[in-house]
């Protein structure tokens, strides 16, 4: 790209926002080795867009960055923060990275992050690069985002748990999975786990079908049935489909309910390796100056792409995994 810009890049800041994924931690090691490797100061702003508009931020260096690879959450902590929301927190934000010199911003985090991240280029200006984040695999664009690795091999084990329990007692479990409106979450799980039903905001909810799909499987012996439940807008969708299935069906069932479990706990290979990469060609976009840009994977390539076409929230299913569920669980 061009050289002019190329030069401007001296000093960059990096922070997370919004829900916290496993995995931030090794892409946030990542830009700050990437960065220190190309001799650029590198500042890790605290709590998100709330830490900036506070200018709550601190140099860091190879050594800042030890041994966090392993560890789930965010070092730099992260937040919601309503001000960024508005025009003006935005250019109160740009004008405190002036100030400290700071030359370009990674942001790490979902879809509502990216979205103030790309007002921060557009109405002030600033290099941006967003790096996607969370454990819902909900952004478009991207394969795969940073913590969803981690989050269905969680749920798997967990569900893995309580079908040992759910055979042993012969008990039909309603296991609800972290995603709100994506299926990802869910249907991974559901393959991975041998679930007799997974349920998701965009099939909608069909009680016929959940419970011929439990019958199905009594007529053939078994003594265990699990459906996976993705929480959609709110958790606790479950409760209601156990009081459903109890009132017009008469079958007893239990909820459980995931939650944060779900978020935490420390990354998997796979999560640290891609969000390794994404670290480092996030840096060098700055670097080479290709910003706005978000980092993405498709087919195991990391690829930068433009912030529209990874703004629309993933909101799709892939209809090949639904019916290779249904024919796995007959
Ligand atoms: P996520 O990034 O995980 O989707 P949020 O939607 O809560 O999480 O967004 C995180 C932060 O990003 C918000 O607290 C806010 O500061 C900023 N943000 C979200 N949406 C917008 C928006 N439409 N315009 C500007 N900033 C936004």
């Amino acid at each position: 790209m061009k050289s002019e810009k190329q030069s401007l890049i001296k000093t960059i800041g990096v922070l997370t926002s919004g829900g916290d994924s496993p995995g931030m931690n090794a892409c946030i090691r990542s830009i700050v080795r990437t960065a220190k490797f190309h001799n650029l100061n590198v500042y890790g702003i605290q709590k998100g867009y709330a830490g900036l508009l506070e200018g709550s931020m601190t140099k860091m260096d190879v050594a800042s960055v030890g041994n966090i690879l392993q560890r789930g959450g965010t070092i730099l902590g992260t937040s919601r923060c309503p001000e960024f929301m508005e025009k003006d927190g935005r250019k109160e934000a740009a004008n405190i990275l002036k100030r400290k010199n700071i030359d370009g911003l990674i942001v790490i985090g979902g879809n509502g992050s990216f979205v103030g991240a790309k007002l921060l280029y557009e109405e002030n200006n600033i290099p941006v690069v967003a790096i996607p984040g969370t454990i819902d695999n909900d952004i478009s664009g991207t394969d795969y985002t940073i913590g969803f690795d981690t989050a269905v091999q969680t749920a798997v084990e967990a569900v893995d748990k309580i079908r040992d329990t759910a055979s042993s007692h012969a008990r039909i479990f309603l296991v609800e999975v972290m995603g709100r409106n994506s299926a990802s979450i869910a249907l991974n799980v559901g393959i991975g786990t041998g679930a007799e039903n997974i349920v998701f905001p965009q099939k909608g909810i069909n009680l016929d079908e959940i419970v011929s799909s439990i019958q199905r499987g009594v007529n053939r012996g078994k003594t265990s049935s699990i459906i996976i439940v993705a929480e959609g807008d709110v958790s606790g969708i479950s409760y209601e489909i156990q009081k459903d299935i109890q009132e017009k069906f008469l079958l007893k069932s239990h909820v459980c309910i995931l939650g944060h479990i779900q978020r935490g706990g420390t990354p998997s290979s796979t999560d640290r390796f891609i969000a390794s990469q994404m670290g480092a060609v996030g840096v060098m976009a700055l670097i080479e100056g290709k910003y706005p840009m978000v980092t993405t994977i498709n087919q195991g390539n990391i690829n930068l792409t433009p912030f529209d076409e990874c703004l629309d929230k993933k909101s799709g299913f892939d209809e090949k995994i639904v019916n290779l569920a249904k024919m796995l669980s007959i």
